[in-house]
C-alpha cells in the first residue's frame, strides 16, 4: 500500500514542478501579437507575459487586465531592452493593477494618437497601473506636423517612472496627463525619475515635453505629482511644462539647457518647489512662468539662462478679467519666494500686458528670493501695476537696477562654485531664506530606463573622418556614400568635380577645400545637393558654379527633401563662391519644401554673383499658424551681386506665441543691384515677416530693392544700424516699432 501511494504521488509532484519550471521559462513567453492576444484572454491576477526577445514590427499591443494590489499583471521583456518595438506600433493598457516594464519603442511611430496609452477606448482606463523602466526614441510620425502624443495617462493613479522618452520630432506632447473624463479628475498620478531625452525646436506650438490637463478641463483638479525627473535639452517650444490643471506638484525637477519654461498656463494651487533650471548662458533658457491663482513658487535654482519675454527665469503675467477659459486668468495670492537666481538675464512681471491682458496680479508676493546677476544691469522688465505684489527680502546684487522701491536689499555679487559644481551666493544669504543645500536633486544617471544610453547620436560638423576626395565626376557622391555624420570630404585644391546625379545628404557632412584655391563643383541635375531627413550640409571654400545645370527652370544648388521633414537639419556655407546660376529663370540658391526645418542657416564669407532666383526663400509655411521654416538665419560677410529674387525671404505667420524665432542676423554685407527682377514677387531684397529678432548692421545696398519688414505680435525685436541705401528704395514697414540708427540713403 505505502509504494503504492508513493507511485502515486511522485508524478504528481513532477507533473507540479514541470507545470510551474514551463511558467517560468517559456509557458508565459510570446513571440507573436496573436501569442499576446491569445495570453491576455485568459489573465489571472498575478500573472506575467513576456515578450520575446528581438524585434517586434507593426505590434499593436492591447492588454486589458484586472490584477490585485498584491497580485498585479506583468508585462515584460524577455531581457529589458532587448525587446525592440518598431514600424507601427503601440501599447494600451486598461483595467487595474498592471505593471508594463523594459519595452523599447524605437525608429517607428504610431498608427493612431498615441504610443503608450493608458487606456484601450474612450470607456476602459487603466487604473492602479504602472509603467517603467522603458524606453520611446526617435518613434516620430514621419509627417512633421501630423499630432500624436507619446504617452498618454488616463485614469487614476497610475505611476510612470524611470522611463527615457529621447527625441520626439514631430508635433504633439511628448507626456500628457489627461483630465476628459471624469474617471480621470483627481487622479493622483506620479510621474517620476524619467529622462526627457532631447526635443528639436518644432517651429511651431505644439513642441510640449509635460502637459497636465487642457485649457476645457483646467479648473478640476488633476492633483498629479512630476517629480525628480531630468529635462535634458527638452526645446521643443516655449512650454516645456504646460500645467493645464489644478492641484499639481512640481517638484525635483532638472532643466538642463532647455528652451522654455515651466508653464502655470492654466490651473490653480500649483506648487513648484525645489526644481533646478541649468541653462548655461544658452540662448532661449527659460524659468518659471506664473499665470492663475494660488501658485506657490519656493525654493527653486535657476542658473544662466537667457530667455527674455515670456521665457525669463521668472515671469508674472496678467490675465484677461473675467475670460474665457482658454485665455489667460490673473495671479491672485501666489507666492515667488525663496527662489536663488544666478547669472540669468531677465525677470518680467505683468508680462503680456495688453488691451485684452488687463488684470494686474493682485494679493502676490516676491519675497526672500536671491538674485545675482551681472549678465543684464537691468534685469526686471516692469509692463504693469505690480502694486498687487508684495517685495520683501529679496537680495539682488549691488551692480543691477530695480526700478522697485522696497523689498530689495543691495549686497555684493559675491557667486563661487559650491562641492556640487553649482553657482552660489555667499552661504550666509543661503541660509538667511533656509534654501537648504543647493544640490541636483537628481542627474542624468539616476533617471530614465537604467539600460538605455543617453548619447547624442547626430555628429557635428566635422566631428569625424576626414575622405580625400580626387577631382572627377561623381567621386563625391562615391565619398558621401561611404561617409559617416560629421564626417569630411576634402577636395582637391583647384579641383573640378561635376555631379551627373543628385548628391543626396543623409547625416551631417561637410564638404570643403583645404586652405588652398576652391576646389569648383558642377551639377548636371536641377539640384546639386538634396538634404534628406537626417541630413545636414556644410560648404567650406567651395566654388559653386552653375554653368553645367540643364536649361530649365527652377533650379537650385541645395534643396531640402520634398517630403516631411521630422528631424531638423542645418546648413552652413562659408568662404564660398558661388557663380552663374543663370542658365534659365528661378534658379535658387536654397529651395526649401513645407514642413521642413532649420535649426540654422548661415552664409559666412561668401560671394554670391549672377543668379536668376533667390538666395534662401524661408516662406513655405503661409498658413497662418505660427509655423515656420527656420530658427536662426544669419547672413554675415558676404556679397551679393546681381540677384534677381530676394536674398532673403522668411515668414513666420498667425498671432501664436508659443515659439522663440526666427531669429536673423544680417551684418557686413553688400547688396548690388539685388531683389529687383520681375519674376520677384516679394519686390523686396531681405523681407522679414513675423521674425521675432532681427538684427541688421554694416550692410550696404545699391541699386537693389528695398528692405521690407512685416511686424507682428510677440513684441518683436527689430535694430537696423549703419547701413548706406544707395540708389535704393526706403525700408517697407508695416508699422515704426522698431530701432533704426544712422541709416543713411544716397
Ligand atoms: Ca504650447
Amino acid at each position: 500500500m505505502r509504494t503504492t501511494i508513493k507511485f502515486l504521488f511522485v508524478p504528481f509532484l513532477l507533473i507540479v514542478a514541470l507545470a510551474s519550471c514551463a511558467q517560468n521559462d517559456d509557458g508565459n513567453l510570446v513571440r507573436t501579437i496573436e501569442e499576446f492576444d491569445e495570453a491576455v484572454a485568459s489573465l489571472q491576477p498575478g500573472d506575467e507575459i513576456v515578450l520575446a526577445n528581438g524585434t517586434w514590427t507593426d505590434a499593436e499591443f492591447k492588454l486589458k487586465a484586472e490584477g490585485l494590489p498584491d497580485n498585479p499583471i506583468k508585462l515584460i521583456a524577455e531581457e529589458p531592452g532587448k525587446v525592440i518595438i518598431t514600424g507601427q506600433s503601440n501599447l494600451s493598457i486598461s483595467g487595474s493593477h498592471i505593471i508594463v516594464s523594459g519595452l523599447v519603442f524605437k525608429d517607428g511611430f504610431t498608427p493612431t494618437s498615441e504610443v503608450i496609452s493608458f487606456r484601450t477606448s474612450k470607456e476602459e482606463l487603466a487604473n492602479n497601473s504602472r509603467v517603467t523602466n522603458s524606453v520611446i526614441d526617435n518613434f516620430s510620425n514621419p509627417e512633421r506636423h501630423d499630432s500624436d502624443t507619446w504617452v498618454a495617462i488616463y485614469g487614476k493613479n497610475n505611476q510612470f517612472d524611470h522611463n527615457s522618452l529621447i527625441g520626439k520630432g514631430n508635433r504633439g506632447v511628448t507626456l500628457a496627463v489627461r483630465l476628459n473624463t471624469e474617471a480621470s479628475l483627481e487622479n493622483g498620478h506620479v510621474i517620476e525619475y524619467n529622462y526627457f531625452g532631447p526635443r528639436q525646436t518644432l517651429g511651431s506650438n505644439g513642441g510640449e515635453t509635460v502637459r497636465i490637463g487642457t485649457s476645457h478641463y483646467s479648473r478640476e483638479y488633476s492633483n498629479t505629482i512630476v517629480r525628480n525627473n531630468y529635462f535634458d535639452r527638452t526645446s521643443g517650444e516655449l512650454e516645456i511644462v504646460s500645467n493645464k490643471a489644478c492641484g499639481n506638484e512640481f517638484r525635483n525637477n532638472v532643466f538642463f539647457e532647455s528652451q522654455g519654461t515651466l508653464t502655470m498656463r492654466h490651473g490653480h494651487n500649483t506648487l513648484v518647489e525645489n526644481n533646478y533650471f541649468l541653462g548655461n548662458r544658452k540662448a532661449n533658457t527659460g524659468g518659471i512662468r506664473i499665470i492663475n491663482q494660488y501658485q506657490t513658487v519656493r525654493n527653486n535654482y535657476l542658473y544662466g539662462l537667457t530667455g527674455y519675454r515670456f521665457r525669463s527665469a521668472l515671469v508674472i503675467m496678467n490675465g484677461v478679467p473675467n475670460g474665457p477659459i482658454n485665455r489667460y486668468d490673473p495671479v491672485v495670492d501666489s507666492f515667488l519666494d525663496n527662489n536663488i537666481v544666478i547669472d540669468s538675464d531677465h525677470i518680467q512681471l505683468c508680462a503680456g500686458s495688453d488691451e485684452e491682458r488687463s488684470a494686474t496680479p493682485t494679493g502676490s508676493s516676491m519675497s526672500k528670493n536671491i538674485i545675482m546677476s551681472k549678465t543684464n544691469p537691468d534685469p526686471f522688465t516692469i509692463y504693469d501695476d505690480i502694486s498687487g505684489i508684495k517685495f520683501e527680502g529679496n537680495v539682488l546684487n549691488e551692480e543691477a537696477n530695480v526700478p522697485i522701491e522696497n523689498g530689495f536689499r543691495k549686497v555684493p555679487y559675491s557667486v563661487t562654485e559650491n562641492e556640487n559644481g553649482l553657482r552660489v551666493p555667499e552661504q550666509s544669504l543661503i541660509d538667511d531664506i533656509e534654501f537648504g543645500e543647493v544640490k541636483l536633486p537628481v542627474t542624468k544617471e539616476t533617471t530614465g530606463a537604467e539600460f538605455y544610453p543617453k548619447v547624442d547620436k547626430v555628429g557635428a560638423f566635422q566631428s569625424g573622418e576626414v575622405h580625400s576626395v580626387a577631382a572627377g565626376t561623381n567621386t563625391i557622391l562615391e565619398a558621401m556614400d561611404n561617409s559617416k555624420p560629421g564626417d569630411t570630404l576634402l577636395l582637391e585644391n583647384g579641383g573640378e568635380y561635376l555631379l551627373t546625379k543628385y548628391a543626396f545628404v543623409n547625416h551631417p557632412i561637410t564638404i570643403k577645400t583645404g586652405s588652398g584655391d576652391k576646389a569648383v563643383v558642377r551639377a548636371e541635375k536641377s539640384s546639386f545637393f538634396v538634404i534628406e531627413n537626417g541630413g545636414a550640409l556644410e560648404l567650406e571654400n567651395l566654388w559653386i558654379d552653375g554653368a553645367e545645370s540643364p536649361d530649365q527652370a527652377g533650379n537650385n544648388v541645395i534643396s531640402t527633401s520634398k517630403y516631411s521633414m521630422n528631424r531638423n537639419y542645418s546648413l552652413a556655407v562659408r568662404d564660398c563662391k558661388v557663380t552663374n546660376l543663370d542658365v534659365n529663370h528661378t534658379f535658387n540658391f536654397l529651395k526649401i519644401y513645407k514642413n521642413t526645418f532649420a535649426d540654422s542657416i548661415e552664409i559666412l564669407n561668401t560671394e554670391m554673383t549672377n543668379i536668376t532666383g533667390s538666395i534662401l526663400s524661408l516662406d513655405e509655411e503661409t498658413d497662418d499658424l505660427g509655423i515656420y521654416n527656420a530658427e536662426n538665419v544669419t547672413i554675415k560677410n558676404s556679397k551679393f551681386t546681381d540677384i534677381q529674387g530676394s536674398i532673403a525671404s522668411i515668414y513666420r505667420g498667425g498671432t501664436d506665441e508659443s515659439t522663440f524665432g526666427p531669429i536673423v542676423v544680417v551684418e557686413g554685407n553688400e547688396f548690388t543691384n539685388t531683389g529687383l527682377g520681375k519674376r520677384n514677387k516679394t519686390g523686396a531684397s531681405l523681407i522679414f515677416h513675423g521674425v521675432q529678432k532681427l538684427h541688421i548692421s554694416d550692410s550696404n545696398w545699391n541699386k537693389s530693392a528695398p528692405l521690407e519688414l512685416y511686424l507682428t505680435n510677440g513684441e518683436p525685436i527689430t535694430v537696423i544700424s549703419d547701413v548706406v541705401m544707395k540708389e535704393t528704395a526706403e525700408i517697407r514697414a508695416n508699422n515704426d516699432e522698431y530701432t533704426i540708427e544712422n541709416v543713411v540713403y544716397k
